[in-house]
């Protein structure tokens, strides 16, 4: 049985989804969520639904319990996660599990990208549990920029401060499946895979994908960080939120997602979804 943990999210069902189009039984699919009835869905198809809240200890161990395969999806509470990712790594070490798999971030344990921290915690408590793990190290997902494109159709403009800056993104879709193949295939314990889309775009290059997607000209309107940080505490932001746009930005800029060297598309057997591909089924 193969545990995946956030399965209510975006990224978790598309894992499901993916395990089961690779043939995977239902029934061998265990959909971990905190709200089981957001996974209705998903045990109306036969798939096994488990409540599992990271914040409550009972329910990741009943969880994991009888499982040999764990997909830890990192959470959504950043700030909690280190935690709550220790939760599931003491439940699937106590559990014996034969193999779990982490959904990190793009050279966690070095960057200065201002979400590795966290990451680079949970891949250390996994190597420190002695847990049989592959770490899916994941750049940015093309679908964090839909909002700015959807803005972009009434303003034609994308402001960011991340110069000349760019994003090796790649579509949850292509994410989900290297999930799905390091899941379902044997092999792969030990391996930390930085994972990408095959191409490493500039700020130009996004708008000019907007431009298709939405139809209109659409311009990248390069800021530095004061003006940006305006920019948006204008729209309304506070200001913690500010900080963590702004500082994420100059990660960009700093080049912390530029590097893409194919490893997604050798492990999903596909070239990655293309930028503009990915913005418009996402839209
Ligand atoms: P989502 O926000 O759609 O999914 C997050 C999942 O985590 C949800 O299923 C959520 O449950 C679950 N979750 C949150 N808190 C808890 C908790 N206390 N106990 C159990 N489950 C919990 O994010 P995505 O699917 O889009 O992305 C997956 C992860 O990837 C994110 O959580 C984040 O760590 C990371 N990420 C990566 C990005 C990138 O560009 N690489 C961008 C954004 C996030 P519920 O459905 O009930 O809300």
């Amino acid at each position: 049985t193969i545990l995946v943990t956030g399965a209510t999210g975006h990224l978790g069902r598309l894992v499901v989804d993916s395990l089961l189009a690779r043939g995977v039984d239902p029934s061998a699919v265990r959909a971990g969520a905190r709200d089981t009835a957001k996974a209705a869905d998903l045990a109306a198809r036969g798939v096994q639904v488990v409540a599992l809240d990271y914040d409550a200890p009972e329910s990741v161990a009943a969880a994991v319990d009888g499982v040999d395969t764990v997909l830890l999806v990192s959470s959504s509470e950043v700030g909690k996660r280190a935690a709550q990712h220790r939760a599931v790594i003491d439940a699937a070490r106590a559990a014996g599990v034969a193999k779990l798999v982490y959904t990190s971030a793009s050279k966690a344990t070095t960057s200065d990208l201002v979400l590795a921290p966290e990451h680079k915690a949970t891949e250390e408590a996994i190597a420190a549990a002695g847990i049989p793990a592959v770490i899916l190290r994941n750049n940015w997902y093309t679908e964090n920029y839909v909002g700015d494109v959807a803005r972009a159709k009434d303003t034609g403009v994308i402001a960011a401060s991340v110069g000349d800056g760019r994003v090796a993104s790649a579509s949850r879709a292509d994410y989900a499946e290297a999930a799905a193949v390091v899941l379902t295939e044997d092999g792969h314990i030990g391996e930390v895979y930085e994972l990408g889309g095959d191409v490493a775009w500039s700020f130009d290059e996004l708008a000019a994908a907007a431009s298709e997607v939405v139809g209109r000209e659409v311009r990248y309107t390069p800021l530095s960080t004061e003006e940006h940080a305006a920019a948006l505490a204008a729209a309304g932001l506070d200001e913690g939120t500010v900080g963590f746009v702004t500082a994420l930005d100059a990660n960009i800029r700093d080049g912390a997602l530029a590097e893409t060297d194919g490893t997604l598309a050798r492990l999903i057997g596909r070239p990655t979804t293309p930028l503009v591909d990915g913005l418009r089924a996402a839209l």
